[in-house]
Protein backbone atom coordinates (compact mmCIF):
# COMPACT_ATOMS: atom_id res chain seq x y z
CA UNK A 1 0.00 0.00 0.00
CA UNK A 2 1.81 3.42 -1.13
CA UNK A 3 1.69 6.06 1.60
CA UNK A 4 -0.89 9.18 0.91
CA UNK A 5 0.05 12.29 3.06
CA UNK A 6 -3.52 13.33 3.19
CA UNK A 7 -3.99 10.12 5.41
CA UNK A 8 -1.66 11.94 8.08
CA UNK A 9 -3.18 13.76 10.84
CA UNK A 10 -2.92 17.74 10.50
CA UNK A 11 -0.50 19.20 12.22
CA UNK A 12 -4.05 20.96 13.97
CA UNK A 13 -5.02 18.04 15.64
CA UNK A 14 -1.68 17.55 17.43
CA UNK A 15 -2.51 18.44 20.78
CA UNK A 16 -0.83 18.70 24.16
CA UNK A 17 -2.23 16.88 26.59
CA UNK A 18 -1.59 18.58 30.41
CA UNK A 19 -0.18 18.47 32.29
CA UNK A 20 2.85 17.00 30.15
CA UNK A 21 4.68 13.98 30.93
CA UNK A 22 7.57 14.12 32.76
CA UNK A 23 9.67 13.26 30.07
CA UNK A 24 8.31 16.11 27.95
CA UNK A 25 8.45 18.95 30.14
CA UNK A 26 11.58 21.51 29.77
CA UNK A 27 11.56 24.91 30.46
CA UNK A 28 10.09 25.96 27.44
CA UNK A 29 7.27 23.44 27.94
CA UNK A 30 6.12 23.73 31.82
CA UNK A 31 3.75 20.87 32.54
CA UNK A 32 0.78 23.11 31.78
CA UNK A 33 0.23 26.12 29.54
CA UNK A 34 3.14 28.49 29.65
CA UNK A 35 2.98 32.39 30.59
CA UNK A 36 4.81 34.32 27.25
CA UNK A 37 4.81 38.26 27.13
CA UNK A 38 2.66 38.00 24.15
CA UNK A 39 0.01 36.58 25.60
CA UNK A 40 -1.66 39.99 25.44
CA UNK A 41 -4.06 40.94 28.76
CA UNK A 42 -1.76 38.79 30.41
CA UNK A 43 -0.34 40.22 33.51
CA UNK A 44 3.23 38.91 31.80
CA UNK A 45 2.02 40.96 28.68
CA UNK A 46 2.11 44.02 30.91
CA UNK A 47 5.46 43.19 33.18
CA UNK A 48 6.99 42.54 29.35
CA UNK A 49 5.84 45.78 27.47
CA UNK A 50 5.86 48.21 30.47
CA UNK A 51 6.68 47.11 33.60
CA UNK A 52 9.83 46.26 33.13
CA UNK A 53 11.05 48.88 30.45
CA UNK A 54 9.71 51.38 33.57
CA UNK A 55 12.02 49.78 36.11
CA UNK A 56 14.94 49.58 33.88
CA UNK A 57 14.09 53.70 33.01
CA UNK A 58 14.33 54.05 37.05
CA UNK A 59 17.53 52.16 37.44
CA UNK A 60 18.83 54.34 34.99
CA UNK A 61 18.24 57.58 36.75
CA UNK A 62 19.34 56.67 39.69
CA UNK A 63 23.02 55.66 37.93
CA UNK A 64 22.67 59.03 36.23
CA UNK A 65 22.13 60.10 40.27
CA UNK A 66 25.53 58.89 41.42
CA UNK A 67 27.14 59.42 38.16
CA UNK A 68 26.20 63.58 38.63
CA UNK A 69 28.16 63.17 42.36
CA UNK A 70 31.42 61.25 41.31
CA UNK A 71 34.77 63.12 40.55
CA UNK A 72 37.49 60.78 39.29
CA UNK A 73 38.02 60.54 35.76
CA UNK A 74 38.11 56.80 35.62
CA UNK A 75 35.46 56.32 37.36
CA UNK A 76 32.97 58.43 35.70
CA UNK A 77 34.09 57.34 32.57
CA UNK A 78 33.22 53.63 33.57
CA UNK A 79 30.21 54.69 34.97
CA UNK A 80 29.07 56.12 31.52
CA UNK A 81 29.69 52.76 29.48
CA UNK A 82 27.53 51.46 32.58
CA UNK A 83 24.51 53.39 31.46
CA UNK A 84 25.41 53.03 27.69
CA UNK A 85 25.02 48.86 28.31
CA UNK A 86 21.90 49.68 30.07
CA UNK A 87 20.48 51.75 26.88
CA UNK A 88 21.08 48.93 25.27
CA UNK A 89 19.72 46.28 27.21
CA UNK A 90 16.21 49.05 27.24
CA UNK A 91 16.69 49.03 23.64
CA UNK A 92 16.60 45.27 23.51
CA UNK A 93 13.65 44.24 25.58
CA UNK A 94 11.34 47.35 23.77
CA UNK A 95 12.66 46.07 20.80
CA UNK A 96 12.00 42.54 21.50
CA UNK A 97 15.43 41.44 20.32
CA UNK A 98 16.71 37.89 20.60
CA UNK A 99 17.71 36.53 23.68
CA UNK A 100 21.81 36.42 23.50
CA UNK A 101 23.91 34.50 26.00
CA UNK A 102 25.51 36.23 29.04
CA UNK A 103 29.13 37.26 28.38
CA UNK A 104 31.98 35.54 31.11
CA UNK A 105 32.05 37.83 33.68
CA UNK A 106 33.45 35.81 36.39
CA UNK A 107 30.23 35.22 37.71
CA UNK A 108 29.42 31.54 39.02
CA UNK A 109 26.37 31.13 37.03
CA UNK A 110 27.48 32.19 33.61
CA UNK A 111 27.82 28.42 32.52
CA UNK A 112 24.38 27.71 34.03
CA UNK A 113 22.75 30.55 32.15
CA UNK A 114 23.73 29.99 28.49
CA UNK A 115 23.67 26.24 28.74
CA UNK A 116 19.68 27.15 29.26
CA UNK A 117 20.01 29.51 26.44
CA UNK A 118 21.67 27.16 24.02
CA UNK A 119 19.45 23.68 24.78
CA UNK A 120 15.95 25.71 25.40
CA UNK A 121 15.61 29.54 24.00
CA UNK A 122 17.65 28.76 20.66
CA UNK A 123 16.01 32.45 18.77
CA UNK A 124 13.89 32.91 21.22
CA UNK A 125 13.44 36.65 21.79
CA UNK A 126 12.08 38.78 25.02
CA UNK A 127 8.29 38.19 24.06
CA UNK A 128 7.80 34.76 23.16
CA UNK A 129 10.10 33.21 25.83
CA UNK A 130 7.93 32.19 28.49
CA UNK A 131 7.60 34.73 30.79
CA UNK A 132 9.29 33.59 33.59
CA UNK A 133 12.69 32.79 32.04
CA UNK A 134 12.63 36.46 29.88
CA UNK A 135 11.75 38.40 33.16
CA UNK A 136 15.19 36.58 34.73
CA UNK A 137 17.14 37.08 32.22
CA UNK A 138 16.62 40.53 32.06
CA UNK A 139 18.09 40.76 35.33
CA UNK A 140 20.81 39.15 34.55
CA UNK A 141 21.83 41.34 31.37
CA UNK A 142 21.20 44.22 33.96
CA UNK A 143 23.97 42.54 36.20
CA UNK A 144 26.34 41.99 33.21
CA UNK A 145 26.27 45.87 32.56
CA UNK A 146 28.27 46.38 35.75
CA UNK A 147 29.90 42.72 36.60
CA UNK A 148 31.96 43.74 33.13
CA UNK A 149 33.59 47.03 34.64
CA UNK A 150 36.44 47.95 36.43
CA UNK A 151 34.99 50.13 38.87
CA UNK A 152 31.43 49.26 39.41
CA UNK A 153 31.25 45.48 39.51
CA UNK A 154 28.92 45.37 42.84
CA UNK A 155 26.85 48.39 41.96
CA UNK A 156 23.42 47.68 43.46
CA UNK A 157 20.93 49.74 41.14
CA UNK A 158 18.09 49.61 43.48
CA UNK A 159 19.58 49.97 46.53
CA UNK A 160 18.57 53.14 47.66
CA UNK A 161 15.05 52.44 47.09
CA UNK A 162 15.17 49.11 49.06
CA UNK A 163 16.96 51.79 51.86
CA UNK A 164 13.40 53.70 51.53
CA UNK A 165 10.98 51.28 51.97
CA UNK A 166 12.45 50.40 55.53
CA UNK A 167 12.65 54.09 56.46
CA UNK A 168 9.04 54.83 55.27
CA UNK A 169 7.68 51.86 57.46
CA UNK A 170 8.15 53.34 60.42
CA UNK A 171 5.11 52.87 61.82
CA UNK A 172 4.88 48.99 61.63
CA UNK A 173 8.73 48.86 62.47
CA UNK A 174 8.21 50.43 65.82
CA UNK A 175 5.02 48.37 66.19
CA UNK A 176 7.13 45.22 66.00
CA UNK A 177 10.26 46.42 67.80
CA UNK A 178 8.59 47.72 70.77
CA UNK A 179 6.32 44.15 71.36
CA UNK A 180 9.05 42.07 70.57
CA UNK A 181 12.37 43.57 72.00
CA UNK A 182 11.87 41.79 75.08
CA UNK A 183 12.33 37.99 74.68
CA UNK A 184 9.43 35.83 74.27
CA UNK A 185 8.32 33.77 77.30
CA UNK A 186 5.65 32.34 79.58
CA UNK A 187 4.08 33.99 82.79
CA UNK A 188 5.39 32.31 85.70
CA UNK A 189 3.38 29.26 86.98
CA UNK A 190 1.81 28.60 83.67
CA UNK A 191 0.58 24.80 82.93
CA UNK A 192 2.40 23.48 80.29
CA UNK A 193 -0.75 22.76 78.03
CA UNK A 194 -1.78 26.65 77.81
CA UNK A 195 2.09 27.52 77.01
CA UNK A 196 2.08 25.18 74.01
CA UNK A 197 -1.71 27.04 73.17
CA UNK A 198 0.23 30.92 74.06
CA UNK A 199 3.02 29.94 71.81
CA UNK A 200 0.25 28.42 69.00
CA UNK A 201 -1.09 31.54 69.01
CA UNK A 202 1.71 33.38 68.55
CA UNK A 203 3.08 31.36 65.92
CA UNK A 204 0.31 31.52 64.02
CA UNK A 205 0.02 35.77 64.51
CA UNK A 206 3.74 35.55 63.34
CA UNK A 207 3.37 33.38 60.47
CA UNK A 208 0.77 36.09 58.97
CA UNK A 209 2.98 39.15 59.53
CA UNK A 210 5.65 37.15 58.04
CA UNK A 211 3.26 36.47 55.13
CA UNK A 212 1.66 39.92 54.79
CA UNK A 213 5.46 41.43 55.40
CA UNK A 214 5.41 40.63 51.53
CA UNK A 215 2.86 42.59 50.22
CA UNK A 216 5.60 45.21 49.97
CA UNK A 217 7.36 44.02 46.91
CA UNK A 218 8.79 47.38 45.08
CA UNK A 219 8.90 45.43 41.57
CA UNK A 220 5.08 45.15 41.73
CA UNK A 221 3.96 48.37 43.93
CA UNK A 222 6.52 50.98 42.05
CA UNK A 223 3.83 53.95 42.09
CA UNK A 224 2.74 53.48 45.99
CA UNK A 225 2.23 56.50 48.45
CA UNK A 226 3.03 55.81 51.59
CA UNK A 227 -0.56 56.19 53.19
CA UNK A 228 -1.27 52.56 50.74
CA UNK A 229 2.36 51.22 52.35
CA UNK A 230 0.66 51.73 56.13
CA UNK A 231 -2.59 49.97 54.99
CA UNK A 232 -0.63 46.86 53.73
CA UNK A 233 1.88 47.03 56.44
CA UNK A 234 -0.62 47.24 59.67
CA UNK A 235 -0.03 44.26 61.89
CA UNK A 236 -2.98 44.66 64.21
CA UNK A 237 -4.76 41.61 65.79
CA UNK A 238 -8.15 42.21 64.50
CA UNK A 239 -6.64 42.97 61.23
CA UNK A 240 -5.30 39.90 61.52
CA UNK A 241 -8.05 37.66 61.71
CA UNK A 242 -9.86 39.51 59.48
CA UNK A 243 -6.64 38.86 56.47
CA UNK A 244 -6.97 35.06 57.72
CA UNK A 245 -10.20 34.99 55.43
CA UNK A 246 -7.66 35.88 52.52
CA UNK A 247 -5.46 33.50 52.43
CA UNK A 248 -7.45 31.02 49.90
CA UNK A 249 -5.05 27.92 50.36
CA UNK A 250 -4.38 28.07 54.15
CA UNK A 251 -2.01 25.01 55.56
CA UNK A 252 -0.97 27.13 58.88
CA UNK A 253 -2.25 24.64 60.83
CA UNK A 254 -0.36 22.12 59.55
CA UNK A 255 2.52 23.98 59.84
CA UNK A 256 2.46 24.30 63.28
CA UNK A 257 2.10 20.88 63.99
CA UNK A 258 5.48 20.17 62.09
CA UNK A 259 7.47 22.96 63.43
CA UNK A 260 5.71 21.93 67.08
CA UNK A 261 6.96 18.74 66.48
CA UNK A 262 10.74 19.72 66.25
CA UNK A 263 11.22 21.01 69.49
CA UNK A 264 11.11 17.41 70.91
CA UNK A 265 14.17 17.00 69.07
CA UNK A 266 15.67 20.06 70.63
CA UNK A 267 14.64 21.61 68.14
CA UNK A 268 15.24 22.05 64.54
CA UNK A 269 16.73 23.55 61.25
CA UNK A 270 14.34 25.85 59.26
CA UNK A 271 15.63 27.49 55.96
CA UNK A 272 14.04 30.79 54.66
CA UNK A 273 14.26 31.43 51.02
CA UNK A 274 13.78 35.07 51.01
CA UNK A 275 12.16 37.76 48.93
CA UNK A 276 11.86 41.42 49.59
CA UNK A 277 15.07 43.40 51.66
CA UNK A 278 13.65 46.44 53.65
CA UNK A 279 10.51 45.91 55.57
CA UNK A 280 9.88 42.30 54.94
CA UNK A 281 13.29 41.18 55.77
CA UNK A 282 12.36 42.45 58.88
CA UNK A 283 9.26 40.72 59.07
CA UNK A 284 11.13 37.30 58.46
CA UNK A 285 13.42 38.03 61.08
CA UNK A 286 10.62 38.84 63.66
CA UNK A 287 9.67 35.54 62.93
CA UNK A 288 12.75 33.69 62.71
CA UNK A 289 13.43 35.38 66.21
CA UNK A 290 10.58 33.77 67.68
CA UNK A 291 11.27 30.09 66.70
CA UNK A 292 14.45 30.36 68.09
CA UNK A 293 13.96 32.02 71.43
CA UNK A 294 9.96 29.41 71.73
CA UNK A 295 13.05 26.33 71.16
CA UNK A 296 10.78 25.76 67.74
CA UNK A 297 14.30 25.87 66.11
CA UNK A 298 17.87 25.79 66.92
CA UNK A 299 19.13 26.95 64.02
CA UNK A 300 17.62 29.46 60.96
CA UNK A 301 19.32 29.81 57.73
CA UNK A 302 18.81 32.60 55.24
CA UNK A 303 19.09 32.23 51.65
CA UNK A 304 20.03 35.70 49.45
CA UNK A 305 21.37 36.53 46.33
CA UNK A 306 24.36 37.14 45.30
CA UNK A 307 23.77 40.59 43.11
CA UNK A 308 20.40 42.48 42.59
CA UNK A 309 17.65 40.86 41.58
CA UNK A 310 13.89 41.63 41.27
CA UNK A 311 14.38 45.27 41.97
CA UNK A 312 14.06 44.39 45.77
CA UNK A 313 15.28 40.73 46.42
CA UNK A 314 17.66 40.90 49.52
CA UNK A 315 21.54 40.53 48.90
CA UNK A 316 24.53 40.12 51.58
CA UNK A 317 24.34 43.82 51.47
CA UNK A 318 21.27 44.66 52.46
CA UNK A 319 21.48 42.20 55.39
CA UNK A 320 24.05 43.86 56.48
CA UNK A 321 22.47 47.27 56.05
CA UNK A 322 19.19 46.16 58.19
CA UNK A 323 20.98 44.74 60.80
CA UNK A 324 23.90 47.82 61.10
CA UNK A 325 20.88 50.27 60.65
CA UNK A 326 19.17 48.91 63.27
CA UNK A 327 21.92 49.07 65.49
CA UNK A 328 23.60 52.11 65.07
CA UNK A 329 21.56 54.26 62.32
CA UNK A 330 19.58 57.19 62.05
CA UNK A 331 16.77 56.50 60.05
CA UNK A 332 13.57 57.69 61.90
CA UNK A 333 14.38 61.52 63.01
CA UNK A 334 10.52 61.21 64.57
CA UNK A 335 11.03 58.36 66.64
CA UNK A 336 10.78 58.51 70.53
CA UNK A 337 14.53 57.03 72.89
CA UNK A 338 12.11 53.70 73.49
CA UNK A 339 11.76 53.08 69.97
CA UNK A 340 14.90 53.51 69.06
CA UNK A 341 15.87 51.62 71.89
CA UNK A 342 13.58 48.87 71.11
CA UNK A 343 15.30 48.36 67.63
CA UNK A 344 18.64 48.70 68.56
CA UNK A 345 17.68 45.66 71.16
CA UNK A 346 16.48 43.60 68.75
CA UNK A 347 19.23 44.55 66.10
CA UNK A 348 21.65 43.54 68.67
CA UNK A 349 20.05 40.06 69.86
CA UNK A 350 19.95 39.27 65.81
CA UNK A 351 23.89 39.89 65.46
CA UNK A 352 24.29 37.58 68.12
CA UNK A 353 22.46 35.31 66.91
CA UNK A 354 24.57 35.47 63.48
CA UNK A 355 28.18 35.24 65.92
CA UNK A 356 26.35 31.85 67.68
CA UNK A 357 26.02 30.60 64.22
CA UNK A 358 21.74 30.23 64.76
CA UNK A 359 21.60 32.57 62.39
CA UNK A 360 23.02 31.69 59.16
CA UNK A 361 23.32 33.92 55.82
CA UNK A 362 23.92 31.92 52.19
CA UNK A 363 23.76 33.11 48.63
CA UNK A 364 24.07 30.00 46.10
CA UNK A 365 24.37 31.06 42.57
CA UNK A 366 21.33 28.83 41.31
CA UNK A 367 18.76 31.35 43.22
CA UNK A 368 19.44 34.07 40.42
CA UNK A 369 19.57 31.74 37.29
CA UNK A 370 16.14 30.89 34.86
CA UNK A 371 15.91 27.83 35.98
CA UNK A 372 12.55 27.05 37.80
CA UNK A 373 13.08 24.49 41.19
CA UNK A 374 11.28 21.54 39.22
CA UNK A 375 15.42 21.75 38.04
CA UNK A 376 16.97 22.40 41.16
CA UNK A 377 17.47 19.05 42.06
CA UNK A 378 19.35 18.43 38.51
CA UNK A 379 20.91 21.46 38.31
CA UNK A 380 22.06 22.25 41.53
CA UNK A 381 22.69 18.86 43.23
CA UNK A 382 24.61 20.41 46.04
CA UNK A 383 21.84 22.91 46.65
CA UNK A 384 19.62 19.95 46.80
CA UNK A 385 21.35 17.79 49.34
CA UNK A 386 21.98 20.55 51.40
CA UNK A 387 17.97 21.75 51.46
CA UNK A 388 17.12 17.88 52.37
CA UNK A 389 18.97 18.29 55.64
CA UNK A 390 16.56 20.70 56.83
CA UNK A 391 13.39 20.34 58.79
CA UNK A 392 11.34 23.21 57.10
CA UNK A 393 12.35 25.22 53.92
CA UNK A 394 10.11 28.30 53.60
CA UNK A 395 9.75 29.76 50.24
CA UNK A 396 8.63 33.53 50.34
CA UNK A 397 7.26 35.76 48.23
CA UNK A 398 5.79 35.14 44.41
CA UNK A 399 8.87 34.54 42.25
CA UNK A 400 9.72 31.57 44.70
CA UNK A 401 6.12 30.18 44.34
CA UNK A 402 6.25 31.17 40.31
CA UNK A 403 9.25 28.59 40.33
CA UNK A 404 8.34 26.15 42.78
CA UNK A 405 5.20 25.67 40.54
CA UNK A 406 6.89 25.42 36.98
CA UNK A 407 5.01 29.43 36.66
CA UNK A 408 2.38 27.04 34.56
CA UNK A 409 -1.39 27.72 33.99
CA UNK A 410 -2.29 24.81 36.45
CA UNK A 411 -5.46 24.70 37.69
CA UNK A 412 -5.99 26.53 40.67
CA UNK A 413 -7.78 23.32 42.17
CA UNK A 414 -3.99 21.55 41.35
CA UNK A 415 -2.46 20.16 44.89
CA UNK A 416 0.49 21.63 46.00
CA UNK A 417 2.66 18.36 46.20
CA UNK A 418 1.70 17.93 42.00
CA UNK A 419 2.32 21.59 41.26
CA UNK A 420 5.50 21.14 42.87
CA UNK A 421 6.73 17.87 41.18
CA UNK A 422 10.21 16.92 42.19
CA UNK A 423 10.53 19.48 44.80
CA UNK A 424 7.69 17.37 46.74
CA UNK A 425 8.38 14.11 44.68
CA UNK A 426 12.31 13.25 45.12
CA UNK A 427 13.64 11.40 47.68
CA UNK A 428 14.92 13.01 50.61
CA UNK A 429 12.81 16.10 49.03
CA UNK A 430 12.33 18.66 52.44
CA UNK A 431 9.09 19.42 53.67
CA UNK A 432 8.65 22.82 51.40
CA UNK A 433 6.47 25.92 52.66
CA UNK A 434 5.63 28.64 50.02
CA UNK A 435 4.38 31.56 51.56
CA UNK A 436 3.31 34.37 49.00
CA UNK A 437 0.74 37.02 48.61
CA UNK A 438 -0.71 36.47 45.35
CA UNK A 439 0.69 38.81 42.36
CA UNK A 440 1.13 37.00 39.54
CA UNK A 441 -0.92 34.71 37.43
CA UNK A 442 -0.29 31.45 38.55
CA UNK A 443 -2.41 30.07 41.57
CA UNK A 444 -2.54 26.48 42.67
CA UNK A 445 -3.73 24.77 46.03
CA UNK A 446 -7.26 25.95 46.49
CA UNK A 447 -8.65 22.66 47.51
CA UNK A 448 -11.16 20.60 45.66
CA UNK A 449 -13.26 23.58 45.01
CA UNK A 450 -10.52 25.67 43.61
CA UNK A 451 -11.36 26.01 40.27
CA UNK A 452 -14.73 27.39 40.89
CA UNK A 453 -13.43 29.93 43.45
CA UNK A 454 -11.03 31.19 40.65
CA UNK A 455 -13.43 31.53 38.54
CA UNK A 456 -16.08 33.60 40.93
CA UNK A 457 -12.97 35.74 41.65
CA UNK A 458 -12.07 36.32 38.20
CA UNK A 459 -15.60 37.49 37.61
CA UNK A 460 -16.30 39.59 40.52
CA UNK A 461 -12.36 41.09 41.17
CA UNK A 462 -10.99 41.31 38.53
CA UNK A 463 -7.25 41.61 38.92
CA UNK A 464 -7.29 39.81 42.48
CA UNK A 465 -4.21 37.77 41.15
CA UNK A 466 -1.82 41.06 41.34
CA UNK A 467 -3.67 43.05 43.88
CA UNK A 468 -1.39 41.30 46.59
CA UNK A 469 -4.72 40.96 48.69
CA UNK A 470 -4.99 37.66 48.67
CA UNK A 471 -2.54 34.76 49.58
CA UNK A 472 -1.72 31.41 50.06
CA UNK A 473 0.57 29.16 52.87
CA UNK A 474 1.30 25.84 51.20
CA UNK A 475 2.86 22.82 52.87
CA UNK A 476 4.00 19.69 51.36
CA UNK A 477 5.68 16.88 53.19
CA UNK A 478 8.02 16.04 50.66
CA UNK A 479 9.97 12.78 51.45
CA UNK A 480 12.54 13.90 54.07
CA UNK A 481 14.92 11.21 56.01
CA UNK A 482 15.05 9.23 52.93
CA UNK A 483 18.59 8.89 51.12
CA UNK A 484 18.89 12.17 48.10
CA UNK A 485 19.84 10.15 44.56
CA UNK A 486 20.56 11.69 41.87
CA UNK A 487 20.88 9.79 37.81
MG1 LIG B 1 11.00 40.09 45.21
Amino acid sequence: MSLKLSHLPSKKDIKVVYPRTPSSIDPNNPPWPAFRGYHTYSFAYATMGHRLPTILGKAIDDVILTLNQESEEEHVKDLVECIERMDQLKHDLESHAKLRPIVDDGEADVALWNKEIAKYFQGKDFMNAPWLFAEAYKYRRLRECFSVSKYWKHYDVFFRQKCDTFSRSSDAVFELSTRFAEPFKHKEGMPDVDKVEAERLMFMELTQICLWGNSTDLSLLINMTEEQIKALQSTGGENLAATEKNILGNDMSRLWKVVNDLRANTGGRIDFVLDNAGFELYCDCVYADFLIQSGLAKQVRFHGKRYPWFVSDVTKKDWNWLLNSMVYGHLFPKATDAEMESLRRLGHRWKEYEREGKWVYEQHPFWCTGYTYWDLHSEAPDLFLHLSRSDLVIFKGDLNHRKLTYDCAAPPSTEFDIAIGPMASSAGAPRVCSMRTIKSDVVVGLGPEGDALAEKLDKEEPGWKISGKYAVVLLSDGRPGEKVRFA
